[in-house]
């Protein structure tokens, strides 16, 4: 059995949301054509809510709130808008292998999809603690957060522990929002991670230290330069303690383990080009893959920035799946007028009432400036390379000073003297 369309969009999150609403608006398409094949069982939604709105305690977020393409305040594509749209949604639906010469797909159903043009959103995966060799990581009271299922068991052992002890394992912005959530939620939060400071990607360790001091100041407690190396549990399987590498023995009601993401590539190794170094589908400025049917975009996707002249990026960010996905829609249905895309990688994260954002790259030396001491903080840091600003970072900031300093580096605004640079901190941004 099979059915055919035109055009498929394999995956059912951010990127694949965005991409049905620019077929909507481009009008490139007949009813009947274009399908979303999704493993999840609802409609395309904005993940960054899962940890954010859905886990307040009190008017927590909840589908179909938060359906694609409310984060970017556009349009809320619930089920009946794809069914008015004549985009057809097979939800619940794994595809597990494909064949891109043939031009197909297969579902854990036994169909056989068959496509014109593929758009791959399969986006990524959490990491496992299995995956390093962590016994015992499918403790029902051991989360991960990537779907609405995994956000329902977290809402549902923070409810089973009211006052408790809770172990964020990871340190990254997943982390770091765990534990913001907890905290929120009246649990007592422990984070443990390698790094000497959190978010040790992107944060300088001056910018580190303000949000370890806020969140200390909140009652969290850090536990640094140190793993995990086993749980302790009780006769019905819940982990009772984390055993630390260290020795320490940290008592645990709950774990929440954020230790990074893989893209979803496998179902086509060795058939598309791959980026090695970047681990996702190798892409050109116009978002298609080494077959010149498939496209591929948001997380999985490895593509070309040309802001850093060229250098080929695969980014983990809400705003890269929503635009690379508008894009590829563009490319598929407008080839000649569509030029290749020219992003500027933009990532954001929002904790207690702290909200940051971050443009461009974190490379060469670094400028700090602001105030980090005050009650309503509002500082950042440039990044400056080969005497131009290469990224920017800003806490607190307004909705001009966000822009300000998106545009300063955008236009790879030149430093002549380091020390100006930190004097005038934000102006340089806003005089641009
Ligand atoms: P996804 O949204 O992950 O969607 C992939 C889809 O493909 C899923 O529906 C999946 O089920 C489906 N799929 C995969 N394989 C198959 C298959 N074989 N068959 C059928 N379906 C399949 N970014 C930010 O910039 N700021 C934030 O604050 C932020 N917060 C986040 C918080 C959380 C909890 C998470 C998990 C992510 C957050 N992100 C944030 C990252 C952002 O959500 C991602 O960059 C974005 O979701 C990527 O979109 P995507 O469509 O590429 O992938």
């Amino acid at each position: 059995m099979g059915r055919a369309f035109v055009y498929v969009i394999l995956g059912g999150g951010v990127a694949s949301g965005y991409a049905a609403l620019e077929f909507a608006r481009r009008g490139g398409y007949s009813r009947g054509e274009l399908c979303i094949i999704s493993e999840e069982a609802v409609a395309p939604y904005e993940r960054p809510a899962l940890s954010k709105g859905y886990l307040l305690p009190e008017g927590a977020a909840r589908l179909p709130g938060f359906h694609t393409c409310v984060g970017a305040n556009d349009e809320l594509l619930t089920t009946k808008w794809y069914k008015e749209q004549g985009i057809e949604l097979v939800l619940g639906t794994k595809v597990i292998s494909a064949d891109v010469r043939r031009k197909t797909l297969l579902t854990g159903t036994g169909e056989t999809i068959s496509y014109k043009t593929l758009i791959i959103a399969t986006g990524a995966r959490a990491l496992k603690l299995q995956e390093f060799g962590i016994q015992g990581s499918d403790a029902s009271n051991i989360c991960y957060l990537r779907n609405i299922d995994d956000a329902d068991k977290l809402v549902s052992a923070m409810k089973s522990c009211p006052g408790g002890n809770a172990v964020v394992i990871g340190g990254g912005y997943i982390g770091m929002e765990y534990a913001a959530a907890l905290v929120t939620n009246k649990i007592r939060v422990t984070m443990v991670f390698p790094e000497k400071h959190c978010m040790g990607r992107l944060f300088t360790p001056q910018i580190a230290e303000f949000y370890e001091n806020y969140y200390t100041s909140k009652g969290v407690t850090f536990v640094k330069g140190t793993v995990l190396t086993f749980f302790e549990k009780d006769t019905t399987g819940k982990v009772t303690a984390v055993i630390l590498k260290d020795g320490r023995h940290l008592p645990a009601d709950m774990v929440v383990v954020g230790i990074g993401i893989r893209a979803n590539t496998s179902l086509f190794e060795g058939q598309l080009m791959m980026s090695m170094e970047n681990g996702g589908i190798k892409v050109n400025g116009q978002l298609q893959t080494s077959d010149n049917s498939v496209y591929a975009v948001g997380d999985v996707a490895a593509f070309p920035i040309k802001l850093f002249d060229g250098d080929i990026r695969r980014l983990e960010h809400v705003d890269s799946a929503r635009r690379t996905a508008r894009h590829a829609v563009a490319s598929i249905l407008e080839p000649s007028k569509t030029r290749d895309i020219d992003y500027l990688p933009f990532f954001y994260s929002r904790v207690f009432t702290l909200s940051w954002q971050f443009y461009g790259d974190n490379v060469g030396e670094v400028v700090h400036f602001g105030d980090f001491t005050s009650s309503s903080p509002r500082f950042g840091a440039y990044w400056v390379n080969k005497g131009r600003i290469a990224g920017a970072f800003l806490e607190g900031g307004s909705r001009e000073e966000y822009e300000a300093i998106s545009i300063a580096v955008r236009r790879k605004a030149m430093v002549i003297n380091m020390g100006e640079l930190e004097k005038q901190g934000l102006a340089l941004a806003i005089q641009e």
